[in-house]
């Protein structure tokens, strides 16, 4: 049959196109990302062959081959894994996977350095091919194909490839390179080798590089012979099976980098070997950076590598882990499960519990350690605090250790630079205080100038600032860190126990004593717009505030509601008036009543305009307020 010219996705040329222009600061990645896709190839038959071992045919050794050839200006990447159709290499070398796709376009930063560190990451690794070579021959059969049904694929990287059937004998698939004329240095042997080590040495499968070897001399000989035959590179043992002593740092960073398809370092890594009534290695790394969709609704990829008995089963598996936890990545690998366990299986398998929970307690004592380094702590938290957060909420049994690890804005470390543990808060806690006492506000800067603070902060109480989305819905789930019960500074009658001197409690029953007739006058000028007036404790600035009492939801967390499309009952409540406040002396001594109802109106709407950040109807307050100020 002839050749077939199709034309790639729009993305695909345009990603090659990037990629013939650009100035790649590190070409040698290509091999690695072609490598790589020759030992997933292996695997996924490793895996078939387990209950189909006659795919393995009279080829049951698996190995990757590397053969540069200069003469022909090739360098040759073969394997005998699973190989491609026609159909397939069409599907695969064709289009980039959709998620990826947008994304990756998206990150691009028109910054050649930073661009080529992202290939590999979005799933583009095959055309990376094109870096070093202006044009690229991929021969493929498939394990599940005839001799006579084998592929090939080629393409000079501009705009279309062509695809043939052809004839080929071994399974799996030769990536043939034809280097550009500048590339002469894959040729070399010395070259060749130093990057398989540098990058691939982890890779179970062995790679063979095609090099010459100095022979033994044989009997009778001086020297020996120099030949030209496959040499072992890697030492083709997986990472996690040797011994954590064993292994350098930098060894867990390329693996990482490698197997998480990430350009930068890891913040950490935790490797462990556990032996006894469950039977698993885990290796679990904290990234730098979130990736793109880690809040993103739709279902996102997510979770670890699973291996049974060190074969490779499968990418995501989400189940060793709770969603908090979903930043994590790494793999584990464990004798407890079936080789042909599948999604479902795991879903609902005890053995898949224990070691959730056994990963779980792994994942946060990585955590745990890495807080010791305040700087890489930093990161963490400005990249997945506010995910982990979720844990208060959702896993109960670990709620202590999670808060424990959280950091806050307070009010005593004075910037919005979340550096502050609930641990430090208890250390500066007053003798007599009893409670941990927190604000949640629509924003930082709201939650500092908040009235709510005032007599607090006057007090030198510390107060936690929370001002991100989930900040409500968490704070609904949480009673005490360490015993010490959380209190809102919004609460009505805003206990402080026993921070309240003697003196405090008379004076102020003294001060609603004297006000009795200021009450008595808000309340006729506001009737049922509010559920009752008090006489604050807590406002040294501002005139007044609103509180909601225990049954009402805050106003914050009536936004939230709302958010989620929810309908409510408008929020009635609790207004509190500083009886010292000039604005408040003045509307007190106004004579005329429907005067002072405009006062207290205003009084009123200030206070909620504070506390929602908005009012239902702006203009009626706009032009109370107008109509005060044109009064003499
Ligand atoms: P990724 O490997 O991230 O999916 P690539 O662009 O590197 O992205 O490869 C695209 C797809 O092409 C792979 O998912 C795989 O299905 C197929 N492929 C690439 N190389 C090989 C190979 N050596 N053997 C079999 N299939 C391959």
């Amino acid at each position: 049959m002839a050749a077939q010219v199709h034309g790639f996705q729009t993305e695909v040329t345009k990603l090659l196109n990037l990629l013939a222009n650009s100035l790649y600061s590190n070409k040698d990645v290509f091999l690695r990302e072609l490598i790589s896709n020759a030992s997933d190839a292996i695997d996924k038959l490793h895996f078939v062959s387990l209950t189909k071992p006659e795919l393995l045919g009279d080829d049951p050794t698996f190995k990757i081959k590397i053969k540069a050839d200069k003469a022909s200006r090739t360098l040759i990447i073969s394997d005998n894994g699973i190989g491609l159709t026609e159909q397939e290499a069409k599907d695969h070398l064709g289009t980039i996977a959709k998620s990826g796709t947008q994304a990756f376009f998206e990150s691009l930063e028109e910054n050649s350095a930073k661009d080529s560190q992202l290939i590999g990451q979005f799933g583009v690794g095959f055309y990376s091919a094109f870096i070093v070579a202006d044009r690229v021959t991929v021969l493929s059969r498939s394990a599940y194909a005839k001799e006579d049904e084998a592929v090939r694929w080629e393409s000079t990287g501009t705009g279309t490839y062509e695809t043939e059937i052809i004839t080929k004998k071994t399974r799996g698939t030769d990536i043939i390179l034809h280097l550009k004329d500048d590339q002469d240095k894959y040729f070399d042997d010395w070259t060749l080798g130093d990057i398989i080590t540098k990058y691939s040495d982890h890779i179970s499968t062995p790679v063979e590089l095609y090099k010459e070897v100095q022979k033994e001399p044989k009997e009778g000989e001086t020297s020996g012979t120099k030949e030209f035959e496959y040499v072992q590179i890697n030492d083709a043992e997986a990472l996690w099976t040797k011994k954590p002593s064993s292994l350098t740092e930098e060894e867990y960073y390329q693996f990482y980098k490698h197997t998480c398809s990430d350009y930068q370092d890891p913040l950490a890594y935790a490797h462990n070997k556990v032996d006894g009534d469950l039977e698993y290695t885990s290796l679990l790394y904290l990234p730098q950076r979130a990736p793109f969709d880690l809040f993103s609704r739709q279902d996102t990829k997510h979770g670890l590598k699973l291996f049974v008995q060190r074969v490779f089963i499968m990418d995501d598996a989400d189940q060793f882990l709770p969603p908090y936890l979903r930043f994590i990545k790494g793999l584990i690998d464990t004798n407890d499960l079936p080789l042909n366990v599948s999604r479902e299986i795991l879903q609902d398998s005890a053995v898949t519990r224990k070691l959730k929970k056994a990963l779980t307690k792994r994942a946060l004592k990585m955590i745990q350690d890495l807080s010791q380094n305040t700087e890489k702590y930093n990161t963490f938290i400005t990249q997945f605090g506010s995910v982990l957060k979720e844990g208060v909420a959702d896993d109960y049994a670990n709620q202590q250790l999670i808060l424990k690890l959280l950091r806050f804005n307070t009010t005593y470390n004075e910037k919005a630079d979340m550096s502050v543990s609930l641990d430090d808060y208890v250390s500066r806690m007053q003798e007599k205080q009893k409670h941990i006492y927190y604000l949640t506000a629509n924003s930082y800067e709201a939650a500092v100038s908040s009235p709510y603070l005032e007599n607090l902060k006057k007090k030198g109480i510390e107060v936690l600032l929370l001002s991100e989305r989930i900040d409500e819905w968490i704070m609904n789930h949480l009673r005490d860190y360490d015993g010490k019960e959380f209190v809102s500074a919004t609460s009505p009658d805003l206990k402080l126990g026993e921070l309240e001197d003697e003196e405090d409690v008379k004076k102020k029953e003294e001060i609603q004593e004297q006000n009795r007739d200021l009450i008595e006058r808000f309340k006729t000028a506001l009737g049922d717009k509010v559920t009752d007036i008090r006489i604050s404790t807590r406002l040294v600035e501002s005139p007044s505030c609103v509180v909601t009492d225990g049954n009402m939801f805050t106003g914050q967390m009536q936004k939230l509601l709302e958010a989620a499309g929810q309908k409510l009952p408008e929020i009635k409540y609790i207004l509190e008036i500083n009886p010292e406040h000039a604005l408040v002396k003045k509307a007190y001594a106004e004579i005329d009543e429907s005067v002072f109802a405009k006062w207290a109106s205003i009084i009123l709407n200030q206070a909620i305009l504070s506390e929602q950040g908005g009012l239902k109807d702006p203009s009626s307050f706009l032009k109370e307020v107008n109509e005060l100020l044109l009064t003499k």
